[in-house]
């Protein structure tokens, strides 16, 4: 910007000032102030990161970090030259004046920011920002209140209204979130430690695992954060380090570091971290990431960077205590059934009952069978294991379970067409083999309960494009064959008047007393 120590040019290679390079490893310098470059590429690096966080409305702790990073004032010009000198003689008292001008703007006119502070290991005795727990006085209300935590039969309760089937998954949960809350509430019990009951829950895609979890949390109110496992890495390779679960988890505890202490978090896919056989490279997704869980699992205090998932040193840290945190893992285990077939036909073979052999291959709910052994078998490392004590294997959704989960729950997808007909003043009715065509397709995608949502998408659109349409229809009614491509829906007029019709004729009297009294006037 300013060119008058185009002499220094010369004679230096300018340097960053931020990340040291210089100007022909870096590329062409910016130069903010009198000694005060930066490279394009700093540049673009302070912007991104001061629009990332504005979007994430964290300018506030922007704001604050600003103000404990020192601002690098323009320094003084070291030597002048002797003709300078004399002048400055001559005017003596006019330079003082100047300076002590240029004193004052320096406080009030906001300088450049230290950058290089702000990115780290520039100034090493700059504390990196952090954010403090807020205090909690003895008055204040627990945050786990014992009496408040339902009884397992109420959290089954509330579960079934929601989740279909999974009877033995859902008894599981209940006990286990029961346990781990009063575990909480109470902190230590005398001697007698409770031990952590994180839980490893199996089954099929679709089934309802992260279902189960998220209806979990929200009766709950405690928040939730659900990572995928295959995103994870070791720290330090391109990928989400294992703390960033954590940074979710305060996220959807808006900052609120106490919350987020006694939250649930669910990492699903985890049979993706299985040890991989026979490789020879360094497993940086898999193993390696179970081992970074341990610590996670057990309760360590981790720095987490807050509102964001990386570490960055512009980003604020905060440490959270992962005690508290229930974890949930899940995981499809595809092969899993094959490991317990063979210990049960192994066990079974041992004995006298050998033609027992081949009974285990028709059983379809294998899994709740499953073994801490299995699991190992399969590739998890036996310490991962042991911190996930309580093994929850659900089961796969059969036709008649599919049926339920359309009619039943009480945010059910197809009740959700129905009431936005509704506001059309429309009547959607499903028979029951139109329930049980839904159900058939499901179950030949082989993708549980998530295929239901794209089946019904697929016939909804047509019905929810033509009906508004035509205002005289009443009621409509999809049958089975509808589904199955071999007619159309049954569509019944309505014998009122329509209810557009309706509110015109509503508006009319207003409208004609309102000219009648123009009239008048
Ligand atoms: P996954 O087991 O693969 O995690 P999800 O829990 O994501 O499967 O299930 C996908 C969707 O299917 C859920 O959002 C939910 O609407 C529905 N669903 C799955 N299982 C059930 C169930 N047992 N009861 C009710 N709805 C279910």
């Amino acid at each position: 910007m300013s060119q008058n120590n185009s002499n220094d040019d010369t004679q230096y290679e300018k340097v960053c000032s931020v990340c040291r390079r210089t100007e022909s490893v870096a590329g062409k310098m910016i130069q903010l102030q009198q000694d005060f470059y930066i490279c394009n590429d700093c540049l673009q690096k302070s912007f991104d990161m001061i629009n990332n966080m504005t979007e994430n409305g964290q300018l506030d702790e922007l704001t604050k970090m600003m103000q404990n990073v020192p601002l690098t004032g323009m320094p003084e010009k070291p030597s002048t030259s002797d003709k300078e000198e004399g002048e400055e003689k001559k005017d003596d008292s006019e330079k003082k004046d100047e300076k002590e001008k240029k004193k004052k703007d320096s406080q009030q006119t906001p300088l450049f920011l230290n950058l290089g502070s702000i990115f780290g290991g520039q100034n090493p005795n700059l504390e990196r920002t952090r954010i403090k727990k807020k205090e909690r006085k003895e008055g204040d209300p627990p945050l786990i209140d014992i009496k408040k935590v339902p009884a397992p039969h109420k959290i089954k309760a509330m579960l079934d209204e929601y989740v279909i089937g999974q009877e033995r998954a859902k008894k599981i949960i209940s006990v286990a979130v029961y346990n781990h809350y009063k575990r909480v509430a109470t902190q230590t019990m005398d001697e007698i430690e409770i031990e952590k009951s994180n839980i490893l829950m199996l089954g099929p895609t679709g089934c309802g695992k992260t279902y189960l979890v998220k209806t979990l949390a929200k009766l709950l109110d405690v928040p939730l954060a659900i990572a995928d496992a295959t995103s994870l890495t070791e720290a330090g390779y391109i990928g989400d380090d294992i703390e960033s679960v954590l940074s979710k988890l305060l996220m959807a505890a808006d900052n609120d570091v106490d919350r987020a202490e006694n939250g649930i978090v669910f990492v699903d896919e985890i049979d993706k971290l299985a040890k991989k056989q026979n490789t020879n490279s360094r497993d940086v997704s898999g193993e390696a990431v179970q081992q970074g869980m341990l610590k996670l699992l057990e309760g360590a205090d981790i720095e987490v960077p807050v509102g964001a998932t990386s570490k960055n040193a512009m980003v604020p840290l905060t440490t959270i205590n992962t005690r508290n945190i229930l974890f949930i893992c899940g995981g499809a285990f595809p092969d899993l059934e094959e490991i317990i077939k063979a210990r049960l036909s192994k066990q079974a073979s041992i004995g006298f009952n050998g033609e027992l052999k081949d009974k285990y291959d028709k059983e379809k709910n294998i899994l709740n069978k499953v073994t801490v052994e299995d699991v190992k078998k399969f590739g998890m490392i036996p310490e991962f294991v042991g911190r996930l004590p309580i093994l929850c294997p659900l089961e796969s959704l059969t036709e008649d379970m599919l049926v339920e989960i359309l009619k039943e729950p009480k945010n059910a997808i197809l009740k959700q067409y129905q009431k936005l007909l509704e506001l059309d003043e429309v009547d959607l009715r499903f028979d029951d083999s139109a329930y049980r065509a839904i159900a058939k397709k499901a179950t030949e995608r082989d993708t549980g309960a998530r295929a239901l949502r794209a089946i019904i998408e697929e016939f909804m659109l047509d019905i929810m494009y033509e009906i508004p349409k035509d205002e005289n229809i009443g009621t409509v009614t999809i049958t089975g064959d509808y589904i199955e491509g071999k007619g159309g829906p049954v569509v019944e007029i309505r014998t009122g008047e329509s209810p557009k019709k309706k509110k015109a004729d509503e508006a009319k009297p207003e409208k004609e007393s309102e000219q009648e009294k123009e009239k008048e006037e």
